[in-house]
């Protein structure tokens, strides 16, 4: 039928008819590739029916092109079909492997990310049946674009259709400005609105508000006429302190041997534990690098996701209380497209980019940090905080550690579940990038306590990574709209040096190591460790003050705050609800093994406790 010629249509004065056939078979070829997608969402009940009826209005619109040169209309569709096909393959890929909408803010995280980062992402999802899956999604159009005849009508008829589409394509923003009364301005964002679910817009419109945001987080967070922070006292000024915060990356401490992962990932943090104060109930609020950091470095929290930009980040009051501040990365930087974690980066005095590398792939291991960290160290200024940023255990897992620490090679341990070659693999792999992270935490502790100089260590990770931790869904990697404790749960260690524990005493009884919190609080204990007060700090919020007080450890997208749940609520529901009994004080089993079932996730006994202090 599509296409097909209707000889009575045709063959009037010399010049076709208009055909409502031929014109329909051109609408189908652009629909196709905003509508297979949103049919599929529909039909599977992920959203409702605005995106279809998006699709329908929006495709119209390639339509005019097409009308206006109408002997051009089949290469005009020819490269409008490749550039709609291109941008759909974002929304099909997702769909097909989170089994959602491509969101506004899923578009933000791709833009974040590097693009070697998204072909690792891409390589470790890949899947046999995509291939043939993607030959019948490319066939279809392609066959449709072939058997496309002119739609031909008289010039004054193609006009007509022309203005009819053109106003109907653009009747959200009419509907608001010339029938609401409404302003431009608000016309124009209910017009984006409409275009969003449609191909190629999302993409288009994505990166627009995505660039505006970004350019206006650099002009915040750069800003030279920030007002400083009220009332800032250091207990230590006079002393000479050096405080470091290593940050890790995509780290599950439930993967750690540490805090009782039944494989021994963690040896050398394991050594030294008796040093260190081991927190065991930190949870990030967010499971994506960006959106982590910029809360936990900053008054920014889940319910004021914005604060980072309004008021000091804690480079700012580090720097407001006299150290010398430096940042070291051995995260990818020399893209050319800026992050917002180079703007935070830039906020140091001094930054120390490592890893130069175009693809995040090639061996750069953690261990490149240790020199800039070691002259760093000896620097003469007395009072310094470093910064090292470390790629940790992100995937692909395997480019994370030298062949020295493959450690982790057989299967006769694994967890029942993971059985395919490919999980059993990567299973592996991430447990051999924690040991390898181990080396790398515990030489940097090692380092700062050789040096002998007068301060601590904060090791956390900005969020957990899920490998293939629950039997009954196999998935490796992060997804906040279905979140594991995998995905959130961080490590989060303090080392300490002698003379810093004698003037900087903390209270550190069982009870403080296994409180719940949630790392966008970090601001607040990191102040709290270094001994610096301004008006507005909150010792609630620091989990090693004794006014430490629990409150929500939310999780979810800000930008919906009617999403955002509770840790406890969402992954413990039992516990939250069972009172303890004494014996459950006593039990020493241990939390993680897997003859409970899952790796990773149960609640350890003491833990139940710790819900209910
Ligand atoms: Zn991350």
């Amino acid at each position: 039928m599509l296409g097909v010629k209707n000889p009575n249509l045709t063959g009037i004065n010399g010049q076709d008819r208009f055909s409502l056939t031929r014109f329909l078979a051109w609408f189908l070829f652009f629909f196709y590739f905003s509508g297979v997608h949103q049919t599929i969402i529909y039909s599977s009940g992920i959203a409702g029916f605005f995106g279809i009826t998006q699709a329908l209005v929006m495709s119209l619109l390639w339509l005019v092109p097409v009308m206006l040169f109408p002997a051009r209309g089949k290469l005009i569709a020819g490269i409008a079909g490749v550039v709609l096909w291109a941008s759909s393959l974002f929304s099909m890929g997702y769909l097909a492997l989170y089994h959602q909408d491509f969101s506004q803010s899923v578009i933000f995280i791709i833009f974040e990310s590097n693009w070697a980062e998204s072909s690792e992402f891409l390589h470790s999802y890949f899947a046999w049946w995509m291939l043939p899956a993607l030959a019948v999604y490319t066939l279809i159009p392609w066959l449709i674009w072939r058997r496309l005849q002119p739609i031909g009508g008289t010039p004054v008829t193609r006009l007509l259709l022309t203005f009819t589409i053109c106003l109907a394509v653009c009747w959200p923003m009419l509907d608001r400005v010339i029938i609401n009364k409404e302003s431009l301005a608000n016309g124009f964002s209910e017009q984006v609105n409409s275009m969003e679910p449609v191909a190629p817009w999302q993409l288009v419109m994505g990166y627009v508000k995505y660039s505006q945001a970004l350019s206006n987080a650099e002009n915040r967070l750069l800003a030279s006429d920030k007002p400083p922070l009220e009332g800032l006292v250091d207990s230590n000024a006079d002393t000479p302190s050096t405080l470091v915060l290593v940050i890790g990356e995509s780290t599950n401490s439930r993967r750690m041997g540490i805090y009782g992962y039944y494989r021994d990932t963690t040896p050398r943090l394991a050594a030294m534990s008796d040093d260190l104060l081991v927190f065991d109930q930190v949870y990030a609020s967010r499971p994506y690098t960006v959106e982590s950091l910029e809360q936990a470095l900053s008054f920014a929290d889940q319910l004021q996701p914005k604060l980072h930009l309004e008021k000091p980040t804690l480079v700012d009051v580090m720097k407001q209380a006299g150290y010398r501040t430096y940042w070291i990365t051995n995260q990818q930087t020399q893209t050319q497209r800026n992050t917002l974690l180079t703007t935070f980066s830039k906020q140091a005095d001094e930054q120390v980019y490592l890893n130069n590398n175009r693809s995040q792939n090639s061996a750069q291991y953690d261990e490149v940090v240790f020199r800039p960290f070691a002259d760093l160290l000896n620097r003469s200024e007395s009072k310094k905080f470093i910064l090292v940023h470390l790629i940790g255990t992100h995937r692909a897992y395997r480019y994370r550690y030298p062949d020295t620490f493959k450690i982790f090679n057989d299967n006769e341990d694994l967890p029942p579940w993971v059985r395919k070659k490919r999980h059993r693999r990567e299973y592996n792999e991430f447990d051999n990038s924690i040991v390898y992270n181990d080396f790398v935490v515990a030489s940097l502790i090692e380092q700062m306590k050789k040096s002998g100089q007068n301060g601590y260590l904060v090791y956390f990770a900005d969020h957990g990574e899920e490998v293939y931790d629950y039997p009954n869904r196999l998935f490796a990697g992060r997804n906040e709209a279905a979140p594991t404790p995998a995905m959130y749960s961080v490590p989060f260690l303090v080392w300490r040096s002698e003379s810093w524990k004698r003037n900087n005493r903390i209270d550190v009884s069982y009870d403080t190591t296994h409180r719940m919190y949630s790392l966008s609080d970090f601001f607040h204990t990191w102040m709290d460790l270094a001994g610096i007060r301004f008006s507005g700090f909150d010792p609630g919020k620091s989990i090693i003050s004794r006014r430490y007080t629990p409150g929500p450890v939310l999780i979810g997208n800000p930008a919906k705050p009617e999403a955002l749940v509770d840790v406890r609520q969402k992954f413990f529901p039992t516990a939250a609800t069972t009172l303890p009994g004494p014996e459950v004080l006593r039990s020493s089993t241990p939390g993680y093994r897997p003859e409970y079932g899952v790796v990773t996730g149960t609640v350890p006994v003491r833990d139940r406790w710790m819900l209910h202090p």
